[in-house]
């Protein structure tokens, strides 16, 4: 069996973004106190970068894990988190 890469696993696929809804949303005047940033590192989607300087996020593409939630120190604060409504999201096309 093919084993396929982190790359190849995301890419199969696919997302239904919310446009009238995020389900994940950034507090970017919290986030620019934080330094550690565990985000930018630990999401698997690589969702979290710094673009001149701030934090940039884009909920496209959101794997649902939860992990920003788990990792942030401002927890609750910063990152306000819900599932995707009905219809929205992620959907697993490969195991
Ligand atoms: Fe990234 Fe997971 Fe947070 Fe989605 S829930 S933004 S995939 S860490």
């Amino acid at each position: 069996m093919k084993r396929l890469t982190i790359e190849q696993l995301l890419g199969v696929n696919k997302f239904v973004v919310d446009d009238e809804q995020a389900h994940i949303k950034v507090n970017k005047e919290i986030c620019s106190r934080c330094q550690p940033k565990p985000c930018t590192f630990a999401c698997p989607a690589s969702l979290f970068s710094i673009k001149d300087e701030e934090l940039s996020f884009d909920c496209a593409g959101c794997l649902e894990c939860g992990t920003c939630r788990v990792v942030c120190p401002n927890a609750g604060i910063a990152i306000e988190w819900q599932y995707p409504r009905g219809g929205f999201g992620v959907h697993y096309r490969y195991g």
